[in-house]
């Protein structure tokens, strides 16, 4: 599998576009290769835990293999500055989301081959910025703790900050944005603008990590955020005001881009960077007052926000204006905990009783087997679930719990050994009259499958009943063999129709 990122005119790279290996799209002729080349540089990491992935191939257009990522995922090489895409290629991954820009360096996060549904969604809700129309399958059993970090729905505690003497400085991360806050806008500014600045500065930091190969989130420069080491009063209280405050997309905090100015309209993202459209970067009027962009011109003007403030705006409502459809809070979602023992018997305290190797699936769709003593857990967001737990020799039974924020909820799965209808007495299949005439009835203890069929296999009738009275008034006279299945057990009797 492959992806593809799109080089565009204005010599960065931005988002990726993921094809399966089938869609990769070349050139029918080569391009024509600029004699001017670049280095290309950056890190391959993997989207669920950003971990740095080695041994990842990475090749350019149809040029061949140019190299590996090292143990550290980092990768470096010198290419024509105007190549259009860069494969990556490791098995069990498929493409990636968004490539971070900026001084030939990149940032590749690449997802899982077959993921599961709902760590599809997760990857879409949590990295609205890709394009990743290829994710589909259900063979890669779901890891709650690994879909916990996908989901960027916190500010985080602190920030590693790669500082110009190259070393990191770890801080908190509002000790950081009183840094950045004064070096992106005048501090002079009104204070709704310094705020909206600090939250577009806060939610931006929690999502980017450039420098991860380097053992940093983020540098000084605007390659990530301008950051100085004098603070202002005036950023320093917009910044402790809006502590935790971030701008989010249906509960994932965004990729707040910024900018110094517009021409009187933000763009749309995809008309500025090659991919999908994203919802929260759309293009909308802005009162800067300038006539040119002097930037990419994405998301939210800075010196609108000023314009906005100006004119009583709020920083909440300068935030929602620049960045469609958002929300601005500071809500933390909080997960909860759905445990159980999965055991037979009346005891679920022995641990004999206790059933391993059980299928347990939540109707979210995550599942995991019951594992030693029997237990099973999900760490979920706070909801009512209903888990099933499910084994071969067993009846599937199920649990609905209510999971609340933070508290570990138990439910428990009592399975009991399935026993076939053919255990049972006889008793609990009727059939009569029999023989039979115009109808018959037939009653079983219990749902089943039941297939009729007459003596050359062709079936007469095929249901999942309990108690039904059928017709045979049309079927021809002779014997029918009645066959009740439940759950790999069988049981068999003969009907007779009489003229
Ligand atoms: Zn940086
Ligand atoms: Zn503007």
């Amino acid at each position: 599998m492959y992806f593809r990122a799109t080089f565009i005119a204005l010599g960065v790279f931005t988002f990726v576009s993921l094809h399966s290996q089938t869609k990769t799209v070349y050139y029918n002729q080569s391009p024509e290769y600029s004699s001017i080349h670049r280095i290309y540089e950056g890190v391959v990491i993997r989207v669920t835990d950003s971990i740095p992935v080695p041994g990842v191939e990475i090749s350019v257009d149809r040029l061949g293999t140019e190299v590996y990522t090292n143990s550290a995922g980092y990768f470096k090489f010198e290419a024509p500055e105007n190549i259009s895409a860069i494969n990556l290629k490791k098995e069990g991954f498929i493409g990636a989301r968004e490539v971070i820009l900026g001084n030939n360096k990149f940032e590749i996060a690449m997802f899982p081959e077959n993921p599961t549904k709902t760590e599809e969604q997760l990857i879409q809700k949590s990295y609205v910025l890709t394009s990743f129309n290829d994710l589909s399958g259900e063979s890669l059993k779901a890891n709650e703790s690994r879909l916990k970090s996908m989901l960027k729905t916190e500010v985080p505690a602190v920030i590693r900050v790669l500082m110009p003497d190259n070393t990191v400085v770890v801080m908190s991360t509002d000790e950081y944005l009183k840094g950045v806050v004064p070096a992106e806008v005048p501090a002079s500014w009104d204070m709704d603008a310094l705020k909206a600045q600090a939250v577009a500065a806060r939610s931006y930091a929690s999502v980017n990590f450039k420098h991860n190969s380097q053992g940093a989130d983020v540098c000084t420069s605007t390659h990530c955020q301008a950051w100085k080491s004098t603070q202002n009063e005036r950023t320093t209280q917009a910044v402790n005001e809006t502590s935790n405050f971030s701008v989010k997309y249906q509960g994932a905090i965004i990729n707040a881009l910024f900018f110094s100015h517009c021409n009187g309209t933000t763009r749309n993202n995809e008309s500025v960077w090659a991919g999908t459209p994203v919802p929260y970067l759309r293009s909308v009027s802005c009162p800067c007052g300038f006539t040119a962009h002097n930037a990419h011109g994405v998301g939210m003007c800075q010196y609108g926000t000023q314009a906005m403030a100006l004119k009583d705006s709020t920083w909440e409502s300068i935030l929602k204006w620049y960045y469609t459809g958002t929300t601005v809070d500071k809500t933390q979602l909080v997960y909860g905990t759905l445990k159980g023992a999965i055991y037979q018997g009346s005891d679920n305290t022995n641990l004999s009783n206790r059933i391993t190797g059980a299928t347990v699936t939540l109707n979210n769709g995550l599942e995991v087997t019951s594992a030693n003593e029997g237990l099973y857990s999900f760490d979920i967001v706070p909801g009512q679930y209903t888990v099933t737990a499910s084994k071969p020799g067993y009846r599937s039974a199920a649990v609905t719990r209510d999971i609340t924020a933070g508290n570990t909820i138990w439910g428990s799965i009592e399975l009991t050994p399935n026993v076939g209808i053919s255990d049972l007495p006889s008793q609990n299949v009727i059939i009569y009259p029999n023989p039979a005439r115009d109808h018959f009835n037939i009653n079983i203890s219990e749902e089943a499958n039941v297939t009729i069929t007459n003596l050359t296999g062709q079936i007469k009738y095929n249901g999942k009943i309990r108690n039904k009275k059928l017709d045979i008034s049309q079927w021809q006279p002779g014997i029918y063999i009645i066959k009740i299945t439940d759950s790999g057990y069988s049981f068999t009797d003969r009907l007779i129709v009489t003229e």
